[in-house]
């Protein structure tokens, strides 16, 4: 009956661009709006990505040529513009397989894909198993300016975008007004409700009570050229005169453990927090005053709701280059790749330049999105209080990939 449990499978891939971040907010805010109503299943689609599908081609391609039917759409007549080579098709066909696995096994009433290439192969998997209309298909997307046109899909039932920028792109590319929503890019909840008092979080992260800080960090694998940056910073923070610190340093190295490990070897002038994977991102944007990063689209979203001014020091080519205009030209921060003109930057702001800090920090608030994660979800809860009780899905599906070893 309607109070049936609904079923949300999240499509992401752990392969950067802040996907897991999106998909674990989605997730959260579920929980928090609505508890029981739904069941969320986050499925990575290419977990096991690490040396496929190099190591794995040959099956894969026995794979593709058993599924004739599913080479056919992909290359032929409702070729999507997107497959390129042997290789992307291999990886869609990788992925047919996996979403047919998750639509048997999770039963999804809605399907969100949180990234650029899960599209077209979901919704060509619902058409075929006649669930098109059963089930409600929406894309997140996670680039803040610039996005790739594989992003956009007319089959959709809504595309939520990040900015204006990126829906105007939707709408030029076949997308109807009435499928476009922009709430802004989902953030956890625990970062976008969090209620935190700087002076609290210093003590209990224990840093230095007065001292400017800067968060320095590369995304969740630790990327860019963080180490460099550390020590040009060590340097521009220390007043030659006095040999006194200007400011203190929280590194967050993410998931790169040698990165950590050779930046605590090192013996620092100015106080220097090293740590690796951080759970509490919130905490340490709170209690910094500052952050450089790499461009991607997590970060920078959570850097802004914190009122960070941020350096951009780098970018993933293609999907992370879009961030930088966003930020630096609603005033938000800057774009530099060189380690001396971000540590000249920053012991600027935290003496002479001040001001310029203060006001970065207003842009970036006013451009902050907290809300956008609790926007989607209600959107969505409303799309399926719409379609009605979904008690009898025909979830008998064609094993179509089933023969498969
Ligand atoms: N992150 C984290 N702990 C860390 C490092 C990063 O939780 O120690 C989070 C960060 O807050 C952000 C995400 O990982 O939500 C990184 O996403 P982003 O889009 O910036 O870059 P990606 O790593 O996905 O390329």
């Amino acid at each position: 009956g309607a109070d049936r449990t609904k079923n949300v499978l999240i499509l992401m891939s752990d392969t950067g661009g802040g996907h897991r971040a999106s998909a674990e907010a989605i997730r959260d805010a579920f929980k928090m709006e609505f508890g029981d109503e739904y069941k969320v299943f986050v499925k990575d689609v290419w977990k096991e990505y690490t040396g496929w599908p190099l190591n794995d081609m040959e099956n894969q391609y026995k794979f593709m040529v058993k599924h004739v039917q599913l080479w056919n759409v992909a290359f032929h007549g409702t070729s999507p513009r997107w497959i390129h080579g042997v290789y992307l098709a291999a990886i869609a066909a990788f992925y047919a397989k996996e979403v047919e696995a998750g639509l048997m096994e999770y039963k999804p009433d809605i399907i969100i894909s949180v990234h650029p290439l899960m599209q077209h192969i979901p919704l060509w998997v619902l058409k075929w198993q006649g669930l098109q209309k059963k089930v409600i298909f929406v894309t997140v997307i996670t680039d803040l300016n610039t996005c790739h046109r594989t992003w956009f899909h007319p089959g959709v039932k809504r595309c939520y975008c990040p900015s204006e920028e990126v829906s105007k792109r939707a709408l030029l590319d076949r997308l109807e007004p009435n499928q476009v929503r922009v709430f802004g890019l989902p953030v956890r909840p625990s970062f976008a409700r969090a209620v935190l008092n700087k002076d609290d979080l210093r003590v209990e992260l224990e840093l230095d009570p007065v001292l400017p800080a800067v968060l320095l960090m590369g995304g969740g694998e630790g990327m860019g050229p963080v180490k460099k940056t550390a020590k040009a910073l060590a340097e521009s923070l220390l007043d030659k005169e006095t040999g006194k610190p200007l400011g203190q340093m929280v590194v967050i190295c993410g998931r790169n453990k040698s990165l950590a490990s050779s930046l605590e070897s090192l013996e620092w002038q100015i106080p220097v927090k090293v740590r690796g994977f951080e759970t509490q991102m919130q905490k340490w944007m709170g209690a910094c005053d500052c952050i450089i990063t790499k461009a991607g689209p997590g970060t920078i979203a959570e850097a802004l709701i914190r009122g960070l001014p941020i350096i951009l020091n780098d970018y993933i080519p293609g999907q992370e280059k879009g961030n930088v205009p966003y930020v630096v030209n609603n005033g938000a921060g800057v774009f530099t790749r060189s380690p001396k003109e971000t540590a000249r930057i920053v012991a600027g702001w935290f003496s002479t330049n001040k001001d310029e800090l203060k006001k970065m920090s207003e842009n970036a608030l006013k451009l902050a999105q907290p809300e956008a994660v609790f926007d989607i979800v209600r959107d969505i809860h409303d799309l399926a209080a719409q379609r009605g009780p979904l008690a009898d899905m025909p979830y008998t599906l064609t094993s179509s990939f089933s023969n498969l070893t």
